[in-house]
C-alpha cells in the first residue's frame, strides 16, 4: 500500500541531515546589524537632523518633512549599502498577521538609465489600496483607501533584501486599521497617567513607559507529516487523531535536552532575528512532544510585538530550510497542553525605576505598592474586558483546559505581597494616629527584605505577580499580543487616574500626602480584592468562587467579544483616546466574523476529511474482514460464530461508527445550513461555537475511536503517535 501517510513517512528516511553552520564570531559583533538604529542614524545622518530626530523619537512629537527627507536619504543609503532593493511599510492589519507590499527604489530616469530614489514622503506616509484587509465597517468599499505611515519609534530593518519601515495602518478618516495605532495610543495614557502619580512621590519622573517581555510557545513537526494531513494545513490543527499512548505523561520532554535537528533550527532563526536585532535569551523544550518556546529580553511594548510578529515570520520562514513546519496554534493536538503566548509586563520611568518593583526605602516601596494596587484594581474592574482581549477560536481550546489557566482573571500576588496588602487592610484605620503611620511605613520598608529570592510561583493563575512584573499568562501563541496590552495599559491607565485623583481629593480636605496616599492603597486593596486568588487555578472549586464573587468566565469566544462593546468598556477606550465606539464596533465585528469562518472552515475541513478518507477507510477494512468471515465459513460452515467471532464484533463496531460518523457529518451540513440564515454575524458565530463545534467533537470521538480498531496499515492519517515523535 502506498498512502499519503507512508509516503510521507518513508519520507522521513530518505533525507539528508540539515546542516545549518551558523556564523563565526560573537553574536554582539553582528546582532542588529539589519536595523536602522539611532546608531546607525547618528552615523548617517548630521549633527543636527540627528538631535531633532532622536528627540521625537523620544518624546513621541512629529517629524517634518524636512528632517523626513533626510532621514529618508538616510535609510535608502544605509540600506542599498546592505543589498536591499525594495522598501516597504510594515504594519500590523487586523487579521492578526503582519502585511507588506514592496517597492522597488528604482526610478528610471528619462535617458534609458534609472537611479535609486527614496523620499520623505514615501517614508512618512503610503497608501496601500487595502481593501481587502479586514475592517469592521470603518472603511467603505468606495473609500477603500488605507493609509499607512512611519513609525518612527519602531526601528526601520532590513528583510530578504527589502527595507522594512514599522508603520500604523489608518483609514482615510484617521480611524485604526490595526494593532500598532491603538497600543501607541494606550501607551501614551499610561504614560501620561503613570507620571501624575509618580510625581505624588518625586519630581522627576517625565515619562514611564510599558514594558513587555513575551515567552513564545510553538511546535514543530517533519513538513512531510505535515503536509500528509489536511486538517494541520487547513485550520493550523488536527481535527482528528487518537491520542498516542505515551505523549506528555512522564513530563520527560519539558526542559529536556532539545534535538539536535531542532537545535540547527533554533539556532538559525535566532541568528536571523539577532540580526533584526531581537534580543531573545532563553530556548527550552516545553512540556508537549514537540513543543518549545523562546522568550527574549522584555522590551517597551511597541518594540516587543514587532519583534515578536517579526520572529515568528522568521520562524516560519525558516522552519522549511530544516524540513518542518512551526505550529502557533493554540491547540493543534488534542490531549497534551496547548501554546500560548505569556506576557510578562511592567512599567518603568525614564530615570531608570521599575515601578512593579518594591524599592529600596519605605518612600518608594509606597510608590511600587501605589502602582501594585492600581493593576490590582484595573484587573478586578476590567477583568473580563482583558479576558475577552485574548478570546479566539483557537485560544477557547486551551484555557481552562487544566494545562492552561481558567478563562476568568484573577491575580496571585504571592504569599508576601498578600499578607502585605491584608496587614494593611486590616492595621489601618480611617483615622490614623502619627504613630500607626510609622508602623505602617516600617512595615511597608520590609517588602524588599522578605520578597528577596522569595517571589513564589503559581503557575495556575492568569495574572501572576511575579517580584518585578505582572505575567499574563492567557494570550494564546498566534494572537498579536498587542491587544491585551491595549486593554492592560488603558486599564492601568484608567486606575492610576483615579489613584490620583482620590489622594488630590483627600489632600485638598486637608489631609497630608503620605497618610491621604496610604489611605487611597487601602481603598483600593479594598476595591480589587474579588480579583485575588492565591489558590489553584485549576480546580473546580475556583471556578465556583469566582462565580460567587461575580468574575466572569469567558468559555465562549462570541459572548467575550461582547465586552468590547459594553458601556463601561466604551467608556474607558474613549477616556482614553485609545479608541473610538466605531473602532471598538470594528474590532467586534472582525472578530465574531474571524471566529464564524474559522469554525466554519474546521467543519468543513472535518467532513471532508471524514467523508474522503475515514468512511473509505473502514469500508476498505470492512471489506477485508468480510470476505474472511466468508473464507472461515467456507472451511469451517457450523463454527463462523466461534471461529471469526472477533471479526464478527470487529465489523459490528465498525458498522456501528460508519452510521455514527455519516450521521453527525450530515447533521453538520443540516447545522450550517439552518444556521446560515441567521442575518447577524455575532448571532451566527454564537450559534456556530454554540452547535457546530460541539458536533465536530462528535465527529472527531467517532473517528478516533475508528482509529483504535482498523488495522494499522489501512489507516492513511499520519497518527498522532508519529507526528508528535519524529524530530
Ligand atoms: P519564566 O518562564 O520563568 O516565566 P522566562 O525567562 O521564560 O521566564 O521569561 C520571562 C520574561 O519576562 C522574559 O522575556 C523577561 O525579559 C521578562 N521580564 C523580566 N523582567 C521584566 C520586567 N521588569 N518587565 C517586563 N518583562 C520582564
Ligand atoms: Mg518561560
Amino acid at each position: 500500500m502506498n498512502s499519503v501517510r507512508q509516503r510521507a513517512l518513508a519520507a522521513l528516511d530518505s533525507r539528508e541531515p540539515v546542516q545549518f553552520k551558523g556564523r563565526e564570531g560573537k553574536i554582539s559583533d553582528y546582532f542588529a546589524c539589519n536595523v536602522f538604529t539611532l546608531d546607525k542614524m547618528e552615523k548617517y545622518l548630521s549633527k543636527d537632523v540627528f538631535r531633532k530626530v532622536k528627540a521625537a523619537i523620544e518624546g513621541g512629537t512629529r517629524i517634518d518633512r524636512s528632517i523626513a527627507d533626510q532621514v529618508a536619504e538616510a535609510m535608502k543609503i544605509w540600506a542599498i549599502e546592505r543589498g536591499a532593493t525594495h522598501y516597504t511599510h510594515w504594519f500590523q492589519p487586523l487579521n492578526e498577521l503582519t502585511a507588506e507590499k514592496h517597492d522597488a527604489f528604482l526610478e528610471p530616469d528619462m535617458n534609458g538609465g534609472s537611479f535609486e530614489s527614496f523620499s520623505g514622503s514615501l517614508l512618512v506616509q503610503q497608501e496601500p489600496d487595502a481593501s481587502s484587509f479586514p475592517s469592521g465597517g470603518l472603511r467603505n468599499t468606495f473609500e477603500a483607501r488605507g493609509y499607512s505611515a512611519w513609525d518612527p519609534s519602531s526601528p526601520a530593518f532590513i528583510m530578504d533584501k527589502t527595507l522594512c519601515i514599522p508603520s500604523i495602518f489608518i483609514s482615510y478618516n484617521g480611524e485604526a486599521l490595526d494593532f500598532k495605532t491603538p497600543l501607541l495610543r494606550s501607551m501614551a495614557a499610561v504614560d501620561k497617567a503613570a507620571v501624575e502619580v509618580c510625581s505624588l512621590f518625586t519630581k522627576d519622573v517625565t515619562r514611564v513607559v510599558p514594558n513587555l517581555g513575551w515567552e513564545q510557545e510553538y511546535f514543530l513537526v517533519d513538513e512531510a507529516l505535515y503536509a500528509s494531513r489536511p486538517d494541520l494545513m487547513q485550520t493550523g490543527r488536527t481535527l482528528m487523531g487518537h491520542t498516542a499512548a505515551k505523549d506528555q505523561q512522564l513530563d520527560d520532554h519539558y526542559w529536556g535536552a532539545i534535538p539536535e535537528r531542532v537545535m540547527r533550527f533554533m539556532e538559525e532563526f535566532e541568528e536571523e532575528a539577532y540580526k533584526l536585532g531581537v534580543p531573545i535569551k532563553t530556548r527550552h523544550n516545553e512540556a508537549a512532544p514537540n513543543q518549545f518556546e523562546c522568550a527574549p529580553k522584555y522590551e517597551e511594548v511597541n518594540i516587543a510585538v514587532d519583534h515578536n510578529l517579526l520572529l515568528m515570520s522568521v520562524m516560519r520562514k525558516i522552519a522549511p530550510k530544516h524540513h518542518l513546519k512551526v505550529l502557533f496554534h493554540e491547540k493543534p493536538f488534542a490531549g497534551v497542553n496547548g501554546s500560548g503566548k505569556h506576557c510578562n509586563w511592567s512599567l518603568a520611568t525614564d530615570t531608570g525605576v521599575n515601578l512593579m518593583a518594591p524599592g529600596k526605602n519605605p518612600k518608594s516601596n509606597i510608590r511600587f505598592l501605589a502602582f501594585f494596587v492600581c493593576v490590582l484594581k484595573a484587573a478586578a474592574d476590567y477583568g473580563s474586558l482583558i479576558m475577552a482581549s485574548v478570546a479566539s477560536q483557537g485560544n477557547s481550546h486551551r484555557l481552562g483546559g487544566n494545562e492552561a489557566p481558567p478563562a476568568v482573571l484573577s491575580v496571585f500576588t504571592g504569599a508576601t505581597m498578600d499578607a502585605m496588602l491584608g496587614s494593611i487592610e486590616k492595621s489601618m484605620s480611617d483615622k490614623m494616629t502619627p504613630e500607626s503611620k510609622s508602623a505602617i511605613k516600617l512595615h511597608i520598608g520590609k517588602i524588599p527584605e522578605i520578597m528577596f529570592d522569595n517571589t513564589d510561583r503559581n503557575r495556575t493563575s492568569p495574572f501572576a505577580f511575579t517580584g518585578n512584573r505582572f505575567e499574563f499568562r492567557a494570550p494564546g501563541s498566534s494572537s498579536n499580543c498587542a491587544m491585551p496590552m491595549i486593554v492592560l495599559n488603558t486599564a492601568v491607565a484608567q486606575t492610576l487616574e483615579q489613584f490620583k485623583a482620590a489622594v488630590d481629593k483627600l489632600e485638598a480636605k486637608g489631609e497630608k500626602k503620605d497618610v491621604a496616599t496610604l489611605k487611597v492603597i487601602r481603598k483600593f486593596i479594598i476595591e480589587s480584592k474579588k480579583a485575588r486568588f492565591e489558590g489553584n487555578g485549576y480546580s473546580p472549586e475556583w471556578l465556583k468562587e469566582a462565580a460567587k464573587r461575580g468574575l466572569k468566565a469567558h468559555t465562549v469566544a462570541a459572548e467575550a467579544f461582547k465586552e468590547y462593546l459594553t458601556d463601561e468598556s466604551v467608556k474607558l477606550f474613549t477616556t482614553h483616546k485609545v479608541l473610538n465606539r466605531a473602532e471598538l464596533e470594528a474590532r467586534y465585528e472582525i472578530k465574531t466574523e474571524t471566529l464564524l469562518k474559522k469554525i466554519q472552515i474546521e467543519s468543513r475541513v472535518i467532513v471532508d476529511m471524514a467523508s474522503n478518507h475515514i468512511i473509505p477507510t473502514a469500508i476498505k477494512y470492512q471489506n477485508l474482514l468480510i470476505d474472511n468471515v466468508r473464507g472461515i465459513k467456507e472451511i469451517f460452515p457450523d463454527k463462523v460464530d466461534e471461529y471469526a467471532a472477533k471479526e464478527l464484533e470487529t465489523l459490528a463496531k465498525i458498522a456501528a461508527l460508519t452510521n455514527k460518523i455519516n450521521e453527525s457529518a450530515v447533521a453538520m451540513t443540516d447545522i450550517r445550513r439552518r444556521l446560515n440564515k441567521i442575518e447577524s454575524i455575532p448571532e451566527r458565530a454564537l450559534k456556530y461555537e454554540q452547535e457546530v463545534s460541539p458536533n465536530m467533537i462528535s465527529l472527531r470521538k467517532s473517528i478516533d475511536d475508528l482509529e483504535m480498531i482498523v488495522d494499522d496499515d489501512f489507516w492513511p492519517l499520519v497518527k498522532y503517535r508519529e507526528i508528535l515523535a519524529a524530530l
